[in-house]
């Protein structure tokens, strides 16, 4: 593709995702003295935006998920970053005289959105919740089902839910939710958690969560809403129908980078193939965060991420001349 470039409306790099590492490689960027925009679909601060408590996060002694993402926000924007709303539904890059990227989004209700120009760009896009994988469970989405309990939570209080999976987000979801509740049904394939066994203990203690261990959901039932979920045992085969109200998903999380398969080559689990370099195949585009194909995702490593990407971008302007 070939196109006119208008310099003034160009920006030296691009951040696609207003997480902990779109933040602080917008950090990066702009100390740098680049010009800086991040695109984000929804709002800023990405997964931890819903954590309550945040306490593995060096110098921040104890604070909210809100909190050290609204302050990595406003640092970014204090120091010249630009942010607009807007999902990238295209990454176009421009084989001509200069490598330059189009990036092309839709708005909030699928409309198309402004184009924007970009001389590098970064991809800080996270991850998505893994889904329950049942019939209706889109339909359902916001009538019962959820995959946020800190968010949706508050809908149900005084009802019985059920809280599915067996990781730390499941469990903190179960003990959230048992401050809500009448009845907490925490469900796991397995008769053994994966999370914290502290918060285990602390749930086994509460009077009104039970641990349905062994067992899958198979049916979502009610219509228009959510007003049960049958699940079955994987040993017995003995089926139970829970009657719950809602029913939160807590299965960990999944990729969500097949919009960019043009620029990046993903991973068999649709993760961007980078090295701790945040580096990809096409020169100019890097990556960073939870999206990337790494062993660790943590606040932590997330923002490292942010630091190295923008860097490497900084460098690579820098040769661009
Ligand atoms: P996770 O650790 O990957 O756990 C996902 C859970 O969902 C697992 O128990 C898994 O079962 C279950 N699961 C996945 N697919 C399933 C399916 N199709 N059917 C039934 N069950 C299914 O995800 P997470 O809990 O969201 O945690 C992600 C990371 O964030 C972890 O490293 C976690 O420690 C961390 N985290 C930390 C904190 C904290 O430190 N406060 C809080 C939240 C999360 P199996 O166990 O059988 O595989």
């Amino acid at each position: 593709m070939s196109k006119e470039f208008d310099e003034k409306l160009v920006y030296d790099i691009l951040v696609v995702g207003a997480g902990p590492a779109g933040l602080t490689a917008a950090i990066y960027g702009t100390r740098g003295g680049k010009s800086v925009l991040v695109l984000e679909k929804l709002s800023y601060g990405g997964q931890i935006i819903n954590t309550p408590e945040v306490e593995n996060y060096p110098g921040a002694k104890r604070t909210s998920g809100f909190e050290l993402a609204t302050s990595m926000y406003e640092q970014a924007i204090e120091l010249g970053a630009k942010m607009e709303f807007g999902e990238v539904v295209e990454i176009e890059r421009c084989d001509e005289e200069l490598p330059y990227f189009l990036v092309k989004t839709k708005n909030a209700i699928g409309e198309p959105g402004p184009d924007y120009e970009a001389k590098s760009i970064i991809l800080a896009t996270g991850v998505k919740s893994r889904e329950l994988g049942l019939p209706r469970e889109e339909q359902l989405t916001g009538a019962g089902i959820s995959y946020c309990a800190t968010c949706d939570g508050a809908f149900f209080r005084g009802k019985d839910v059920a809280v599915l999976g067996g990781g730390n987000t499941a469990l903190e979801d179960a003990e959230y939710m048992a401050e809500l509740a009448k009845k907490v049904y925490l469900v796991h394939r397995r008769n053994e958690f994966r999370g914290d066994e502290i918060t285990v203990k602390r749930l086994a203690e509460k009077e009104n969560v039970e641990f349905v261990l062994d067992s899958v959901p198979v049916e979502i039932l009610g219509e228009p809403r959510v007003d049960g979920l049958k699940v079955k045992n994987v040993k017995s085969n003995e089926e139970r129908v829970l009657e719950v109200e809602a029913i939160f998903v807590a299965f960990g999380r999944v990729a969500d980078n097949q919009g960019f398969a043009n620029l990046v080559d993903l991973n068999d689990a649709g993760f961007f193939n980078s090295g701790e370099d945040c580096v990809t195949k096409t020169q100019g585009v890097f990556v960073a965060g939870d999206a990337r194909e790494k062993t660790r995702r943590q606040l932590v490593t997330a923002t490292a991420d942010g630091a190295v990407s923008a860097m490497a971008a900084i460098e690579y302007l820098h040769n661009l001349g």
